[in-house]
């Protein structure tokens, strides 16, 4: 057995090496696997399923032919493509999964996150998620021109670098009380989750067990793909 596990792509026209690994990765090594989790922001900004980009049409077509392969894949929203629907899924044969989900894997439960919402310190993001997963925002932003939608996304990710650029380092992690609770509140000794761009497996006591958090890497300057077995 072996599952994949990727998150933090941010598969975008500017960087088409990226994509490249993406499209290799999926004809290759993940054509073995038992099943690839994608755990968010596969894309740096998505603005409506109508996006009828080269990118968005590469990418749809090499996951679906991964899933036509027989290797199953399930995709969970991070905080860039969380406007990414049931449209452009099916498109891609993607099982859309929600945040968070629990999976089974050779009999133990573990939780899968994309993990923005473990980051409960950086106030100022949080308020930003709530506006944006609202349901009337989502309706009125999509029902907006995709030229209008596409300046948004643009302006967005200059705020979210600035945003990134000035806030300190902690306030950017996860906060660990937050982790606690999703762990505890599942009943998990393991997690694993993407967002933060600090890959690591953290191993500490809660509640007198021995647990992990597992964090995925990013996709900004090479790959990055946990394997369980
Ligand atoms: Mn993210």
């Amino acid at each position: 057995m072996s599952i994949l596990f990727i998150s933090d792509l941010h598969l975008d026209e500017a960087r088409p090496h990226i994509v490249d690994l993406y499209t290799k990765l999926l004809g290759g090594g993940a054509r073995e696997a038992d099943a690839l989790y994608i755990l968010g922001d596969l894309f740096e900004s998505w603005v409506g399923d109508d996006d009828d980009s080269a990118l968005t049409a590469r990418v749809a077509q090499a996951t679906r032919a991964l899933r036509d392969s027989g290797v199953p894949v399930y995709f969970m929203h991070g905080n860039r493509d969380f406007l990414l629907g049931e449209d452009y899924a099916v498109r891609a044969g993607m099982t859309l999964l929600p945040d968070p989900t629990l999976i089974k894997i050779a009999g133990e439960r573990v939780l899968l996150m994309h993990g923005d919402t473990l980051c409960t310190d950086d106030i100022e993001y949080q308020k930003f998620r709530t506006l944006v997963r609202d349901p009337d925002w989502q309706r009125q932003f999509l029902a907006k021109p995709l030229a209008e939608r596409r300046a948004f996304a643009t302006h967005a990710r200059g705020e979210s670098r600035k945003h990134t650029a000035m806030a300190k380092p902690e306030i950017m992690d996860v906060n660990p009380a937050a982790v606690a609770a999703a762990m505890r509140a599942h009943g998990v000794r393991r997690m694993i989750h993407g967002h933060t761009h600090r890959p690591a497996t953290h191993r500490f006591d809660l509640d007198g067990h021995s647990v992990e958090r597992i964090v995925l890497g990013d996709w900004y300057e090479q790959d990055s793909v946990l394997r369980l077995t």
